[in-house]
């Protein structure tokens, strides 16, 4: 069987198209109150539809009783207005992980995941409509980027898994969200000012925004590393997480074709950059497949690449198991091969972790978010 011709990187979305609606989670403060102004509201009321949707999780007109009823349709239709519908949502692990496919304005279809845990929440969103990145053992790569997702959009993922979580929805008693990571559809830096909004959104404090701690948002990347180094300067120390999935170019370039920009050396030394300028540890991920990447020398090879860049922690390895796919040639690690991965770096001082498969019976893991209306 003939190998499939390797798609096109893309790192524009394709321009001319209309946009999302604007909702207040795509402004800062100054800017609600100026929209405020423009449609001839008083500014408090931009003030009070922010703390209903940041800080009392309301999206309904009807519990907006401080606003007046007669302006209430016309105040959420110009600062709320809906960004996107549930299309199906999919539970697993007794419905403490929940996978909801969107459907946007445009009809783009984008997948979030809600995945409750002892002690916190995480919610992995999307931040384009497919990606442009085309890593080959990738679902969402396959499909190409479609578009990218504005801030609120972003923003909105994580407010519908608060609004589900304030309502008792998610078995586990009212809670909040703890962390969010930009792990869904799309490479994040590829759309580096929205995404940049929402981090500061779900980080201002309430009613400005959700009030999270930086330290609880992870972006992920497939090495952009311009961008990373521009992350350095926005004073957000959310936790860097760097999509490696080999140490070595003639692999990486095959399985992450952005590194025939950047190489594996160009990427892990801004990843240690941007590592020294916070003081926070990059998370380094890494898919393991069978056969592929998995290879005890290939462990070895990228305890020497981390070192090369210094030993003081600042680093850790997340091994990530691939789905079992039986005859695919992108499955699952034998648990032998996967525990000597680890006992390698390991014995080198590199701390590493197995992520847990949550969501993996409901295509919710990483890499598998496709988004299919089927
Ligand atoms: S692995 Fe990430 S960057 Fe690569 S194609 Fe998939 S979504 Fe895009």
């Amino acid at each position: 069987m003939s190998e499939p011709t390797p798609l096109p990187l893309v790192f524009d979305a394709p321009k001319g198209r209309a946009k999302p609606p604007r909702h207040l989670a795509d402004l800062t403060m100054p800017e609600r109150l100026e929209l405020a102004n423009e449609a001839g509201l008083p500014a408090f009321r931009a003030r009070q539809l922010s703390a209903h949707y940041f800080q009392r999780l309301v999206d309904d007109p009807e519990q907006m009783t401080d606003l007046p009823a007669g302006q209430r349709d016309e105040l959420v239709s110009t600062f709320l207005p809906q960004l996107m519908t549930p299309l199906r949502t999919l539970e697993a692990d007794r419905g403490t992980t929940r996978k909801t496919l969107w459907k946007l304005f445009d009809g783009a279809l984008v997948e979030s995941v809600l995945m409750r845990y002892p002690g916190r929440v995480t919610m992995c969103v999307s931040s384009q409509a497919g990606c442009g990145m085309a890593c080959p053992f990738c679902a969402t790569g396959q499909g190409g980027l479609q578009r990218n997702m504005s801030t609120a959009e972003i923003v909105e993922q994580v407010l519908a898994g608060a609004r589900a979580l304030d309502r008792g929805e998610v078995p586990g008693g009212p809670g909040r969200v703890s962390n969010v990571v930009f792990m869904g559809m799309g490479e994040p830096l590829a759309n580096y000012k929205a995404v940049i909004g929402a981090v500061r959104r779900l980080t201002d404090p309430a009613p400005d925004g959700l009030g999270m701690s930086a330290r609880g948002v992870t972006v992920s990347t497939v090495g952009l590393v311009p961008r990373m180094r521009q992350l350095v300067d926005e004073g957000v120390p959310v936790t860097l997480a760097l999509s490696l999935h080999a140490p070595d170019d003639e692999l990486r370039n095959e399985l992450v074709p952005i590194n025939t920009r950047f190489s594996v050396a160009e990427t892990v030394a801004a990843a240690r950059e941007y590592a020294d300028a916070t003081r926070r540890r990059v998370s380094i991920e890494y898919a393991m497949m069978r056969g592929i990447n998995d290879q005890a020398w290939r462990a070895d090879l990228l305890a020497d690449v981390l070192h090369e860049h210094g030993t003081w922690g600042w680093v850790h390895v997340n091994l990530i198991p691939l789905n079992p796919t039986p005859g695919s040639k992108w499955t699952a690690s034998d648990p032998a091969d996967e525990r000597e991965f680890v006992r390698r770096l390991e014995a080198r001082g590199i701390p590493t972790t197995v992520r847990d498969t949550r969501g993996r019976e409901i295509d919710g893991a990483c890499g598998q978010l496709a988004a299919t209306e089927g």
